[in-house]
């Protein structure tokens, strides 16, 4: 059997569990720009132990907390000024996908300011400074993966990514993650669930994927029950812990198998309609499932038994938790958007043909008018 699995990040998960290992930090460096969103972090309490720990093990530390939803080019341009007028040698993103991703990209643009198309390339050879991440909502997982997704200029979200983006070390503690609302605790475990389906279906997968995965979507699965049932999503801090280590999971898992058609198509939604990421992505997860029950059946045949689940109630659960979205689109605007589906690198991924045609089609039965 063939493998080649690579995630080097520490990962230490618990209550408490940066302050317990503040010698981490130490490690890094001896100052950092912590990178956060604008108030999460300090409402859940994740930014004072962060701070609390840095000044135990005596880091210096400035913060930026102007990081925004689906961050921007800009927004990071900004940080990394700041983190190389200070002096910074780590960068410590707080927060959900965006403000972790954000961190990502300032620890390179610290070091190598560049443009935007430079960066989205791909083709820099900068060791970037070395990142801590500290995850506060349960969905992304991009405190375990090397990819950053950031908002060009031109208002795209696009991704980089290089083995030096791996985070070096990431405290999950999912005390964090119980301030979370109703609306995001599902979204983000809906954006868990698609990065193990994902990655369990994509022709990148391997043994090891498949096995985080399936981990994965077995929590998540159960999650989402108790999420459906349960207005206001009020979870015990048990179930809090099984939500963010099922994203770990997930995160995992995409890190080397990579994302399929629902990320990829789920982009616009979020650029230019306001859609959550993770809703943006589960809207296509039942057509995901039925497209690999037709090109991969053998794949899907397990996948269902391993979970003792079927697809009508896997299909079922993922629409309990997502809410309607009102997104309408006329032939013209799907033409528009279907160039960035030719020769796209997640559909290319998926076993069958995903390719452009595919998208278009797809488009006009999910959203046409
Ligand atoms: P997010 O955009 O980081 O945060 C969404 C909202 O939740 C923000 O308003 C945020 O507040 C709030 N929030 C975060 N933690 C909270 C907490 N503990 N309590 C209360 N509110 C909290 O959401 P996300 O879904 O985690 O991240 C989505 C981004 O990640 C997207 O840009 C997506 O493309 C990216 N992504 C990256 C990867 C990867 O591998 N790199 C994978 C999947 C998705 P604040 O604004 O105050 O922080
Ligand atoms: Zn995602």
């Amino acid at each position: 059997m063939e493998m080649n699995f690579f995630a080097p990040v520490r990962i230490i998960t618990g209550k408490e569990c940066v302050a317990k290992n503040a010698a981490e930090f130490s490690a890094l460096g001896k100052k950092c720009l912590i990178v956060t969103g604008k108030n999460s972090a300090r409402k859940c309490g994740a930014l004072s132990d962060v701070q609390n720990a840095l000044e135990s093990v005596g880091v210096a530390y400035e913060i930026f907390d102007g990081v925004e939803q689906n961050p921007s080019y800009k927004t990071c341009m900004d940080a990394a000024n700041i983190a190389r007028s200070m002096g910074a040698e780590f960068v410590m993103g707080i927060g959900g996908g965006s403000p972790l991703d954000a961190a990502k990209a300032v620890a390179l643009l610290a070091v190598c300011p560049m443009d935007a198309e430079t960066l989205f390339s791909g083709k820099w050879d900068t060791q970037p400074l070395r990142v801590a991440a500290v995850g506060t909502t349960a969905g992304t997982g991009s405190e375990v993966t090397s990819v950053s997704v950031i908002t060009s200029p031109e208002g795209l979200k696009k991704s980089f990514r290089a083995p030096s983006l791996y985070p070096a070390v990431c405290f999950g503690d999912a005390s964090y993650t119980l301030s979370l609302s109703a609306q995001f605790t599902r979204s983000t475990a809906l954006d868990a669930l698609c990065h193990c389906v994902e990655a369990y279906f994509n022709r990148t997968t391997n043994d090891i994927c498949r096995t985080f995965a399936l981990r994965g979507t077995a929590i998540l699965l159960e999650m989402l029950k108790k999420t459906a049932e349960c207005e206001n999503c009020v979870l015990s801090f048990d179930d809090r812990e099984k939500l963010y280590c099922a994203s770990l999971y997930g995160g995992l898992a995409i890190s080397v198998a990579g994302t399929a058609f629902p990320h990829a198509m789920g982009y616009f939604l979020s650029e230019n309609h306001g859609i959550p990421h993770g809703n943006a992505c589960a809207v296509y997860l039942g057509e995901f499932i039925e497209y690999n029950i037709k090109n991969a059946p053998e794949d899907a045949k397990e996948f269902f038994d391993s979970l003792g689940t079927d697809k009508e109630s896997f299909a079922s659960l993922v629409n309990k938790n997502l809410p309607q979205i009102n997104v309408k689109l006329t032939g013209m605007e799907i033409e528009k958007l279907a160039p960035r589906f030719e020769n796209n690198k997640s559909l290319n991924k998926c076993y069958g043909k995903a390719d452009r045609e595919f998208a278009v089609s797809l488009l006009e039965k999910i959203f046409g008018v």
